[in-house]
């Protein structure tokens, strides 16, 4: 199928991209790398009647690392997140989840922007965000407004963006040097999207957790933060304890039911998930054991 007749314009500025969708509203879409925008026109599961290509817009592309924050403009693309050392040395949970985006050649045109502004439940980089604590930067006709990741994800490809929004950059805050990290995600080839996944962000003082942010893709309609893992904070963790957590995580969850996996798999998943991540988190392979696959 071919997409249904549009008009296109490169927008000039950050400044002009806003006027055309101002002047457009739901009617105009914003182009990035177009590896789901595309797609979804082909299938003309929407059907914008004009395209908005911020392609040109190079202020928008890039890594900066400054006062404790690492900044990354909205038309970065996947390879160059994979690939950028700033990423690797400070947030490292991104250059992991990168890896299982798609295949090299989506890498290489998507973009953390689309990403986050496409908002699909199975992705990893908005799980990654909610991990992080990052911030979302978001430009529109009235300046800039910014949004916790925890709350810019709404629903199934929802967020708090409207069509007159452009989405700018993300702020993420680099952890303390005891920090640590977990990503993990079942699909059924290396590339597809998860069936169930965690990016967990920590900090591990003294053989504990004194602080973690596990979120899973893929259970729900937007990235889930677990509340089950305040039980697991500044806790001394035995087999029993994570038990009680994954309980308390399979009750949370409420995970759709799809080709791919039922609910009841999708909870498996998770709580194997958790485990692995506690284990991995502290280094005790006596916790890993959180079921069998
Ligand atoms: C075969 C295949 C496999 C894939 N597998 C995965 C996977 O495993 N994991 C995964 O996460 N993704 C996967 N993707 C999606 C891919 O990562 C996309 O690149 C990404 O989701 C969207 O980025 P983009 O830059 O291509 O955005 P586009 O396709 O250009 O845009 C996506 C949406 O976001 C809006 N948008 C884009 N940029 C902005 C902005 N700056 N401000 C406001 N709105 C904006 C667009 O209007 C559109 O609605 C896959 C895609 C394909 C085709």
């Amino acid at each position: 199928m071919k997409a249904s007749a549009f008009s296109y314009a490169r927008a000039a500025s950050v400044g002009n991209a806003i006027e055309l969708l101002v002047a457009h509203g739901e009617r105009a879409k914003v182009l990035s790398g177009g590896q789901s925008l595309m797609p979804a026109m082909n299938l003309r599961l929407v059907a914008p009647e004009l395209i908005v290509d911020i392609g040109d817009l190079t202020e928008l592309r890039g890594i900066a690392v400054s006062g404790g924050i690492v900044t990354i403009g909205a038309l970065t693309r996947h390879a160059d997140l994979l690939k950028s050392s700033e990423i690797a040395a400070h947030t490292p949970l991104l250059t992991d989840a990168v890896a299982h985006v798609a295949h090299p050649a989506i890498r290489n045109r998507g973009t953390i922007g689309g990403s986050l502004a496409h908002a699909d439940p199975a992705s990893e980089l908005p799980a990654c965000m909610v991990a992080l604590n990052a911030t979302i930067i978001i430009n529109g006709s009235a300046g800039e407004r910014r949004v916790p990741a925890s709350d810019f994800f709404t629903g199934i490809y929802e967020t708090v963006l409207s069509a007159q929004e452009l989405l700018v950059a993300v702020e993420i805050p680099i952890g303390p040097k005891n920090s640590a990290h977990f990503f993990c995600e079942f699909a059924r080839r290396h590339g597809d999207y998860a069936i169930v996944g965690l990016a967990a962000q920590a900090v591990v003082e003294n053989d504990m957790l004194t602080d973690l942010r596990p979120v899973f893709f893929a259970v729900g309609d937007r990235p889930v933060l677990a509340k089950a893992a305040a039980k697991l904070v500044k806790a001394s963790i035995t087999p029993a304890l994570l038990s009680e957590a994954s309980e308390n995580l399979s009750e949370e969850l409420d995970p759709p039911e799809d080709q791919q996996a039922s609910s009841s798999m999708r909870r498996h998943l998770a709580k194997v998930l958790l485990a692995r991540c506690v284990s991995a988190l502290l280094g005790r392979p006596d916790l890993g054991s959180g079921g069998s696959l």
